[in-house]
């Protein structure tokens, strides 16, 4: 009796696809019908924000990876790299070959912040700003100007916070950071001497972690300043017993910045909270921004007190929140960001995770109960039908041209950027596509 098989696409090489990929293949050993499973990127390169996204100066998070490799070195799961779905082929296509296809395409586009200006150089979006000082090779180009004194982040997640620190620290703090050349030099020999991270709402509001904030109070050449006005009252008991023990911790270092001053260090990064942006100014180029003092009602909500104050700035990086892109005939729910789906499903043999599912919130590791939910719905709901699987992408690779990436492929580029680091770097990344290809040409 010949084995069935059930063929898996995953598109999207990242955190979501692989935790999806290692639940779709656990039981393989013993079961009759077995997972086969491609997990497609548009890069050549795998692991998605880990490589993109996550900060260049924590490398401990990307060690995760590791796990990830360790489900490629499967024989039944496959990295396919550098054929993106929309360009080289169609998600009919990969329909009529695959199963199941599973999109875990993330939330890569920036959200509007919805304020005049937003369209002036010198404003943008975390996406764009962390993908191109992470190398990616979709905004190497990207060249914001940091021959600027003052740079504006709006927002109080994680992502403001890993933009002001990757601008604030040093050469020597970034030096076993894989922060990209361009970006390196560019921000190494920038005259920034005044970062502001506005927050909508308070401290108490703030989705920021304590390990990221508490990094602010390290910094070689700058010095973190909070307004001690808008941290909760230290004596009221009622609000410090309500205090989570996010919320405490962060107040620790919020309060050791409440007591520095201006002068310590020749950089400086305000944390500015109860304060949103109106307007940006500028006739081409940011040259200022507007912004409203706010007041945060009980049930949390920001209202707008009318006051407004204005802060010369040459940079604006809004680090508010992402989509996911749209693909064309695939449901998607615009005001949500990402694809119209109920409980990751789609429709059909159709599937997402990830951020492409539950949009951009979360840590890495929640990716991993997604993966394993859409592998059971999968494993339960789809069965094997004699599709192609692999055999029939290769042949459509090989009639289209397209010059596929393996993950043997991939290791030989990843082994020539280690080879291309300096000093205590732990690799040199490429920023093009065409680089890449060449080391497996
Ligand atoms: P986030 O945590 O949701 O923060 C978004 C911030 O933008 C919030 O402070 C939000 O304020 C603000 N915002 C939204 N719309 C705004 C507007 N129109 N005007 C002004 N402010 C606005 O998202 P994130 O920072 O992009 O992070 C995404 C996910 O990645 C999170 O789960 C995060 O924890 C994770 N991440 C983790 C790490 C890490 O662990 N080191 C690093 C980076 C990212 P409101 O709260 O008022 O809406």
């Amino acid at each position: 009796m010949t084995e069935k098989t059930l063929w898996v696409a995953i598109i999207g090489a990242g955190p979501a696809g692989y935790y999806t990929a290692e639940a779709l293949t656990k039981h393989n050993d013993k079961a009759l019908v077995k997972v086969r499973v491609d997990i497609m990127d548009c890069l050549p390169t795998p692991f998605g924000l880990i490589r993109a996204g996550v900060a260049p100066d924590h490398q401990s998070i990307k060690n995760v990876t590791r796990r990830y490799e360790n489900t490629n070195l499967r024989d039944d799961v496959r990295f396919v790299g550098n054929i993106a779905l929309g360009r080289d082929i169609s998600v009919q296509e990969v329909s009529e070959l695959y199963d199941a296809v599973v999109l875990a395409t993330g939330a890569a586009k920036d959200r509007p912040l919805g304020v005049g200006g937003e369209s002036l150089n010198g404003v943008i979006g975390s996406g764009a700003f962390v993908s191109w000082y992470n190398s990616h090779p979709d905004f190497r180009d990207l060249a914001p100007d940091l021959t600027v004194p003052a740079v504006t982040v709006i927002g109080n997640g994680n992502v403001a916070v890993d933009v002001a620190r990757v601008l604030a620290k040093t050469a020597h703090e970034m030096e076993t950071s894989d922060l990209a050349g361009h970006a390196a030099r560019a921000i190494h020999s920038s005259p920034i001497r005044d970062i502001y991270i506005v927050g909508r709402r308070g401290p108490l509001e703030a989705s920021f972690t304590p390990k990221e904030m508490g990094e602010f109070n390290e910094l070689e050449n700058c010095i973190a300043l909070v307004n001690p006005d808008h941290l909760p009252d230290e004596n009221d008991a009622a609000i410090m017993d309500a205090l989570t023990g996010q919320q405490k911790k962060n107040m620790v270092h919020l309060r050791k910045m409440a007591e520095n001053r201006p002068e310590q260090k020749p950089v400086r990064l305000h944390l500015m909270f109860y304060h949103r942006p109106v307007k940006i100014l500028g006739e081409q180029r940011v040259c200022g921004i507007q912004l409203e003092k706010t007041r945060v009602e009980s049930n949390g909500k920001c209202i707008g007190t009318g006051k407004i104050e204005t802060l010369p700035t040459g940079l604006v990086v809004p680090c508010i929140g992402y989509k996911t892109s749209p693909i064309p005939d695939i449901p998607y729910d615009d005001q949500a960001g990402r694809f119209t789906n109920e409980d990751g499903f789609i429709a059909p043999g159709l599937y997402c995770v990830g951020w492409a599912r539950r949009g951009p919130s979360g840590t890495i590791g929640t990716n991993k109960p997604d993966g394993i939910g859409i592998a059971a719905k999968i494993l339960t709901s789809v069965t094997a039908s004699g599709k192609q699987g692999r055999i029939g992408l290769d042949a459509l690779a090989a009639e289209r041209g397209l010059k596929l990436v393996t993950f043997q492929d991939w290791k030989k580029i990843e082994a020539a950027e280690i080879a291309a680091a300096s000093g205590d770097h732990p690799r040199a990344k490429f920023s093009s596509v065409d680089d890449m290809v060449e080391v497996v040409s």
